[in-house]
């Protein structure tokens, strides 16, 4: 029997580590640091490298990463640990250098790299000392990279890129962009793009606005709507081999999916604490809400949404460290993707309900998580895509029935054990049952 829910002592008393230091350290930063990617700020630069510089001494920094790239080589299952208590606060991620989309972003530079690519990116990117941008969907559709029509045109040894780019998280923070653009239009639809590394201050990179999220200030947009102008790119420029963006790009994703759903575990435990917390402090007609039947099945539902939600996915990051095949896990994680915005959402909706006015305002951070639960359900592709790529590979597996009738069609069920047991059914007095 190998069924194991439970953290062996080792590794539960780096997790007690993390969780103080989260509560002490980086917790009290999300209301003083804009943004922690923005490495040209001095608040963000006196305050999180120091911390950074713990994280590393405690042998904890970028531990998504195998011991190569300075990271620990710790499976999917102990990350899933981890990443739920650094999901609670904004900037744990960064601080334990394991954020989006910069982890992705390095998966594939390690993956696909040249020498040259990692000695120039890679490695400042895994050291936080530069910031990355992956700059993939368009203004015209997202959910579809096949209408994707930013082009890559060879001229001599360079890459001339034109097109845009919409949604381009952390751009304006950015060193370099990691752009997919059509180089060969006439390959079947999956290999007509490329991937293509171009620093940010090439001449012909334009950010036309950031974009924010319906709770940011205007201004305060991170999300950017960039257009390339002839940008010439050496041919050294690209990323893994040409016609092959489709494949790189999947290599990111899936470690990306399942690490946004490891943090939106710890996110949702935040929200649904708040709403205990609220239940048993607010009274209302004489009794505490938590009194109310009505409150109690928001606090009942909360928490069975949590619980089959984290079991989910540690099931998946179980099933990622068994196989080490994310190809084999992919149903898997197409279902915590589409489960993920929902729990998100409707806990963080329970928790702002439950807080009245108070709840709704910007004084709480219940609607900004409301906003996020569809983050969630956007980026790394919408949840009805990840639904539909759910149900056809389970019928892929389905076995279609040979005959007329159903194999669970009872009439046919029972003259089989009917027939089965005639001798025996030849002692009773009944035919049928
Ligand atoms: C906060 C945030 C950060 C992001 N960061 C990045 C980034 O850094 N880089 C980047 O390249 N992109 C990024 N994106 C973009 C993201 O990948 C896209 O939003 C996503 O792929 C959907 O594309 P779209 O927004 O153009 O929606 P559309 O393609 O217009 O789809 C709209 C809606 O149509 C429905 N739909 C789509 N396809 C199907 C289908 N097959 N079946 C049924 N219904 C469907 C879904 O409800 C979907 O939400 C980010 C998005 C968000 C919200």
């Amino acid at each position: 029997m190998a069924w194991e829910f439970e953290t062996d002592p080792e590794f539960q008393s780096e997790l007690d580590w993390i969780e103080q230091f989260l509560a002490d350290e980086v917790a009290p930063l999300d209301h003083v640091v804009r943004s922690g990617y923005d490495i040209a700020d001095p608040v963000r630069q006196k305050l999180i490298p120091p911390l950074q510089a713990k994280v590393r001494e405690r042998g904890l920094w970028a531990c998504h990463l195998g011991p190569d790239l300075g990271g620990k080589g710790y499976g999917q299952v102990k990350l899933a640990l981890m990443n739920e208590m650094l999901g609670q606060t904004r900037h744990g991620p960064i601080v334990f250098g394991c954020q989006a989309p910069d982890s992705g972003n390095a998966e594939i530079l390690a993956h696909f790299g040249t020498p040259e690519q990692k000695d120039r990116y890679l490695r400042p990117l895994l050291d936080n000392e530069i910031v990355s941008c992956f700059s993939m969907t368009e203004p015209q559709g997202g959910a579809d990279p096949k209408v994707f029509n930013t082009r890559a045109v060879l001229d001599g040894d360079e890459w001339v890129i034109d097109g845009e780019k919409w949604f381009s998280s952390n751009a304006k923070y950015a060193s370099f962009l990691i752009v997919m653009a059509v180089t060969d239009p006439d390959n079947p639809p999956y290999q007509r793009m490329s991937m293509f590394l171009v620093p940010t201050d090439t001449p012909g990179v334009e950010i036309i606005r950031n974009v924010g999220l319906g709770y940011q200030p205007a201004g305060e947009g991170s999300h950017a709507y960039v257009r390339y102008t002839g940008v010439r790119v050496p041919v050294d420029a690209m990323l893994g081999p040409r016609g092959g963006a489709f494949v790189v790009a999947q290599t990111r994703l899936g470690g990306g999916r399942i690490h946004h759903a490891m943090r939106t575990v710890g996110q949702v435990r935040k929200a649904f604490e708040a709403m205990c917390e609220r239940a048993v402090s607010r009274a209302t007609q004489g009794e505490m809400l938590g009194r109310k039947q009505l409150m109690q099945q928001m606090i009942a539902d909360s928490w069975i949404d949590i619980e089959t939600f984290r079991l989910l996915v540690m099931q998946t990051a179980w099933k990622i460290d068994k196989y080490k095949d994310y190809k084999r896990v992919r149903k898997d994680i197409s279902a915590v993707k589409a489960l993920m915005p929902r729990v998100f959402h409707d806990v963080a909706s329970r928790a702002l309900q439950m807080h009245g006015s108070l709840g709704v305002s910007h004084e709480m951070p219940f609607a900004s998580m409301v906003i996020e639960s569809f983050h969630m359900g956007l980026a790394d592709g919408p949840t009805e895509v990840h639904k539909v790529t759910l149900a056809r590979l389970i019928l892929s597996e389905t076995t279609p029935t040979s005959g007329m009738f159903p194999t669970t069609h009872l009439p046919a069920l029972a003259a089989a054990a009917r027939e089965r047991f005639a001798e025996a059914l030849e002692l009773g007095l009944h035919d049928e049952v």
